[in-house]
């Protein structure tokens, strides 16, 4: 038996903790150990690496991580009624697992990790789309992190992975794409979740390319991207007169025709079009 193993059924931390879901706070928890080992196991060898959960709840992927090896597990967790059940899993892991109770979106626990350092998280959909584009917009590249490994909704996570063409392609596809490696590692049915979603879900596998794949100003790169597809139904020329007269003359100057939709456009070309605006 491993030491993990000592821990009550997840059921039972539930049970004892009086942690019955709240809506409120997207909590949908995963209880198969199997199932969170499996997740763990997606962010790749953990050994030698801090990890950062977002979200734990009663602890079901945290003891995913400590079972497949991570290094050091830092948990943020912002319902207070969880933080007696992280506090067994600390007692049982001192060196290696600790939490701070508060909203992953106000802290910032870096200055208790040392590199490289992957962040694990099953969150609230909305709370997880926010941190993630907040990991993937830092004011300098390469991020603090190496990888990300995140549950969405399916929809979102088509959303992250999305090629040209598609009607999920847009700001988000060419964020995580342009400066990263986004992957679909596993796709949930409902009954995986207690209580289940009305929805799919899926894991996302993130690593953070060392530079973005084209050149472009961060900045720039978004604006363009955010404006374009504000109207993503409209040609570009039209899409992107908030930006200036000259539109057409930048879009034919990076290569992309003024007629085209922002759901046709290739990242490689987005990134030519903010290099257009740099003057
Ligand atoms: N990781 C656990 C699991 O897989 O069973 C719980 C997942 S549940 C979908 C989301 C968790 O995130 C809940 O424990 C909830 O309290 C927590 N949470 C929600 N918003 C948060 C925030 N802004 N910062 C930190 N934790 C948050």
């Amino acid at each position: 038996m491993s030491q993990i193993d000592s821990l009550p059924p997840l059921r039972d931390v539930i049970a004892t903790h009086q942690l019955k879901a709240k809506k409120a706070l997207g909590q949908n928890f995963l209880l198969d150990l199997n199932l969170t080992s499996r997740i763990a196991r997606i962010a790749g060898d953990l050994s030698n690496t801090d990890v950062i959960e977002v979200g734990p709840g009663p602890g079901g992927l945290t003891r995913g991580l400590l079972a497949e090896g991570a290094r050091k597990v830092l948990a943020i967790e912002k319902d207070s009624r969880c933080l007696p059940a992280l506090q067994q899993i600390q007692d049982l892991y001192p060196d290696r697992f600790s939490f701070v109770e508060g909203d992953a979106l106000q802290i910032d626990p870096l200055a208790h990790l040392t590199p490289p350092i992957a962040i694990c998280a099953n969150l609230p959909y909305n709370v997880g789309t926010e941190l993630l584009v907040r990991w993937l917009t830092p004011k300098d590249w390469p991020p603090f992190w190496s990888s990300l490994t995140l549950m969405f909704q399916k929809e979102v996570a088509e959303r992250i992975t999305a090629q040209p063409g598609s009607k999920a392609y847009g700001r988000l596809a060419i964020l995580s794409q342009w400066r990263a490696n986004p992957r679909i590692a596993l796709t949930l049915p409902p009954e995986a979740f207690s209580p289940p979603p009305k929805i799919h879900s899926a894991v996302v596998h993130l690593t953070a390319l060392l530079e973005p794949r084209f050149p472009a100003r961060a900045d720039l790169l978004e604006k363009v991207v955010a404006t374009a597809f504000n109207q993503r139904r409209k040609m570009l020329r039209s899409a992107l007169k908030p930006l200036g007269t000259d539109v057409e003359d930048r879009l034919i100057a990076a290569g992309i025709k003024p007629t085209e939709r922002a759901e046709q456009v290739p990242l490689e070309a987005f990134c030519a079009l903010a290099r257009q605006f740099e003057d």
